[in-house]
């Protein structure tokens, strides 16, 4: 027993001081960059293989092309048929207001995030501010493939560690501040989460987590689906990607924060 407890006390920290660290493999699907020099009447078939229809034409020049951040579930089947119109960046895509700036006009460069560690102090200080304690927050399925919940739960590791910066997960609605919702929201999530937002005390803000939340993603708005949670509950913060990274989750629950102190100053 004494040489087992040796052995677990020898571990010492069994987390990354320097999540800044850790390897974003090359491969990773964050971001989409065009280089529309290389275009050459492939524009055309770039949009004709999206599964989304996030690529949609430029109105005011119909040789540019457009990026639907919300609709782009990263599949990379526009990259792989036109490799030197289209390249897929593996920076992550930062979070926005609106779901109409979600729509860019894009260019060969991506700007970078801000690291998790200065997102996350940032974060701390904006929380003291407006709640004078802790961020509580509620997460809501609405009907996704749980890949952004993994990423999500990852926020609860003990790499990136969330609660070091004052924000925990909570059971309840009525105990929550901020509600993190997935999925395209299916009809048969609908009235749950439309309960689940009423149940919350104010100021009830509201981030769409990935590709599905913002706009239906890969579920789209078909019968079953209401076509993203915007349609159901008032939304703050949309976030991009399929699925997110916890870096870009924490930047997002960053806007949101400063989003809503700036509305109560
Ligand atoms: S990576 Fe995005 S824009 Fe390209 S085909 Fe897939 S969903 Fe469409
Ligand atoms: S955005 Fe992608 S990872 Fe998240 S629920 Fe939709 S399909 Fe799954």
């Amino acid at each position: 027993m004494k040489d087992k407890t040796k052995g677990i006390m020898g571990n010492s920290i069994e987390t990354v001081r320097d999540t800044d660290s850790l390897f974003i493999p090359d491969n990773y699907r964050g971001s989409i960059a065009f280089n529309m020099e290389s275009a050459n009447g492939k524009r055309e078939l770039a949009e004709s293989v999206c599964p989304t229809k996030a690529l949609l034409p430029f109105k005011e020049n119909y040789s540019d092309l457009l990026l639907d951040y919300g609709k782009c579930i990263m599949c990379g089947y526009c990259a792989e048929i036109t490799p030197k119109l289209i390249k897929i960046n593996s920076k992550p895509a930062s979070p926005v207001n609106t779901r109409a700036s979600m729509i860019e006009r894009l260019g060969p460069q991506i700007p970078s995030l801000a690291s998790y560690e200065q997102t996350g102090n940032e974060l701390r200080g904006k929380i003291q501010e407006l709640f004078g304690r802790s961020l509580a927050i509620r997460e809501v399925d609405a009907g996704s493939c749980n890949g952004c919940e993994v990423e999500i739960t990852a926020l609860n590791n003990p790499i990136y560690d969330i609660e070091r910066f004052g924000i925990h997960f909570v059971s309840s609605p009525r105990h929550a501040d901020l509600l993190l919702v997935t999925g395209p929201a299916s009809k048969n999530m609908e009235v749950a989460l439309k309960r689940t937002y009423d149940a919350m005390p104010g100021p009830k803000i509201v981030i769409a987590v990935g590709a599905c939340a913002c706009s239906g993603g890969i579920f789209g708005d078909t019968y079953s689906t209401t076509g993203g949670i915007g349609n159901v509950i008032p939304v703050d913060v949309y976030i991009p990607g399929c699925p997110p990274r916890p870096q870009t989750l924490l930047c997002g629950i960053l806007l949101a924060i400063g989003r809503t102190l700036s509305h109560t100053k």
